[in-house]
């Protein structure tokens, strides 16, 4: 923080405009409106509008949106199918085994009686933002929290200092140049989704992760396909298809969603845990794959791709939860690794986070008291919710999934029948960073001669189409938003070892490697302004040697349906 630079000053600061910092910006007005007690609130986004960083499988248990809006449905709020019939796929290369029995938690037809339905959620976030808006809450898009701010001895969250815009590559200042802002408040929430570079900074500074299992994630590649009118998938009663198997095999942990939309769409992904340890992997690849499965490519026939984005999904669990709140601020929704990937739903659990940090914030605003003696009232809370009972039952599943088909199998049977306890726990995890074995001669050479899916331009698109129609941009003369650390590792050992992995697991082909002819010399090239802002490249890196900090502020994806 410095003199030099403009500041404001709110009661609280919401930075990410997801649902988690959404329910809890509404949450904290309703609850401020009935004590009669005047709030200045503020939610900064780092994308150009609410909404449109927002990517997620996207089936809504609504438990949280009723606690928060028992009036939903009267407030329009965007609903793509209210039913939700599931089916739950095994798949080998060129058949299909539908599973006679679902287990429990991918029961997606209402369990709890809640009556899940099917959201797109770029709107679903959209609406909520216009909701808080409405309430007087300030919301800024287009202003990335790049930097916390702290008191000197780094004890306390005072805020978070947007970024510089109209910097050139060279750090120098354009015409356009503006500075960045202190947003002072008495309470920050950080809610900024996956691996988030604030959060990581008060990790290092607060040690809110001590003690903590590693974060893992998982990558989904998702689109949006519109069908043709008479599309029998559309006409049919199915309105959910889960599937795993191939093309990931037993021993990659992951699977694909496929859900019926408004208008003739559907919505479907491929989800892959990060912590693969296959080099040649590439989950674009795969994901083209899994369209192509006979039973994939048969519903989808004649589509387009209307839409398409990649987003990572905190898949740790209980056991990685932070420490959830300092003095000065509080930390939500995926940012907080909230999410059931169990379920593969976090959307619920993320705003109920939100609106249980509200409480604690309303009780500090009551006694004048911002520091962890209030505040703290959150971390309490969660400990007695049904987050916290939802996220213990999941306790060692994603540990068990990262194991090979046979122990995996055994441990999931045994987490089944005792609650989630299972043989051993907790189960330990690997960081995703570890997990990638080297190359074999033979995989070099395959990914050396490789040829890549085909693709027709309307169904199959390659990447770079994908970050078309993810709506991305970026101005191209700022700072490239990835710091590599030491690009020698990259042309040395990484290609070497591993045959630069960044080329493949990104999935908007911001990496690629250059041979110069003469010299045979490996050089990384970047292309930064493809971006999906996905962070799989700060997560997956062998080498940690990839840093992702937010570009100027509206960059990035303008995902609208997805
Ligand atoms: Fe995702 Fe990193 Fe590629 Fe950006 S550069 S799309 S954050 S993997």
């Amino acid at each position: 923080m410095t003199d030099s630079r403009d500041r404001m000053e709110f009661d609280v600061l919401f930075v990410g405009g997801g649902p988690a910092n959404l329910a809890g910006a509404i949450h904290l007005m309703n609850m401020a409106r009935k004590k009669g007690l005047e709030l200045e609130v503020c939610i900064i986004e780092k994308g150009s509008t609410i909404g449109s960083h927002s990517l997620s499988g996207a089936i809504l248990d609504p438990v949280a949106l009723k606690e928060l809006m028992p009036d939903y449905i009267e407030k329009g709020c965007p609903i793509e199918s209210a039913e939700c019939k599931d089916s739950f796929y095994y798949l080998t290369p060129t058949s299909s085994f539908c599973m006679p029995f679902m287990p429990k938690y991918m029961n997606n037809e209402g369990m709890n009686n809640e009556g899940y339905f099917i959201i797109s959620l770029s709107k679903f976030t959209a609406w909520l933002g216009e909701i808080a808006e409405g309430m007087g809450v300030n919301i800024f898009p287009g202003f990335p929290g790049t930097e916390v701010l702290y008191d000197p001895g780094h004890t306390r969250v005072l805020g978070v200092a947007t970024g510089d815009n109209g910097v050139n590559k060279d750090g120098k200042h354009k015409p356009n140049f503006e500075q960045g802002i202190d947003l002072i408040a008495k309470a920050t929430v950080l809610g900024e989704g996956p691996k988030g570079s604030l959060i990581r900074n008060v990790g290092q500074k607060m040690g809110i992760f001590n003690g903590k299992m590693p974060q893992v994630f998982e990558t989904a590649i998702k689109e949006v396909i519109e069908l043709p009118e008479d599309s029998p998938f559309m006409a049919s009663d199915t309105t959910v298809v889960h599937s795993f198997g191939y093309p990931l095999g037993l021993n990659t942990k992951g699977g694909s969603f496929l859900y019926k939309m408004k208008d003739n769409m559907i919505s479907l992904g491929l989800v892959i845990g990060l912590d693969y340890e296959d080099p040649a992997l590439e989950p674009y690849e795969a994901f083209l794959q899994y369209k192509k499965h006979p039973l994939i490519a048969d519903i989808i026939k004649d589509g387009k791709v209307l839409q398409q984005g990649a987003k990572t999904l905190s898949a740790g669990g209980l056991y990685t939860i932070p420490q959830l709140s300092v003095d000065g601020a509080l930390f939500v929704g995926d940012s907080a690794s909230m999410l059931n990937i169990q379920r593969l739903k976090g959307v619920h659990t993320a705003m109920k986070s939100g609106m249980l940090a509200a409480e604690a914030i309303i009780s500090a605003v009551e006694k004048n008291d911002f520091t962890r003696n209030t505040l703290a009232s959150y971390d309490a809370s969660f400990e007695e919710s049904w987050i916290r009972d939802e996220l213990y039952e999941a306790r060692n599943f994603t540990q068990a999934m990262a194991k090979k088909i046979i122990p995996m199998a055994i441990h999931l049977g045994a987490q089944y029948v005792t609650g989630g306890r299972g043989i051993k726990d907790p189960l330990k995890i690997e960081p995703d960073s570890s997990t990638l074995k080297k190359l074999t001669s033979k995989q070099a050479e395959m990914i050396d001669n490789r040829t890549k899916e085909e693709v027709d331009g309307k169904l199959h698109i390659d990447k770079l189409t994908g970050v078309y129609l993810s709506g991305t941009q970026h101005e191209e003369d700022q700072p490239c938003h990835l710091i590599i650390h030491d690009l020698d590792i990259c042309s040395t050992q990484c290609y070497q070892l591993y045959r630069s992995p960044c080329t493949r697991f990104c999935p908007g082909e911001v990496y690629e490697i250059k041979k110069d002819e003469t010299s045979n010399k490996i050089q990384l090239k970047l292309n930064p302004s493809n971006c999906l802002h996905c962070k799989t490249c700060e997560i997956k890196d062998p080498f940690k040697n990839i840093t992702w900090t937010c570009p100027e502020g509206g960059g990035g994806p303008g995902y609208s349906i997805v």
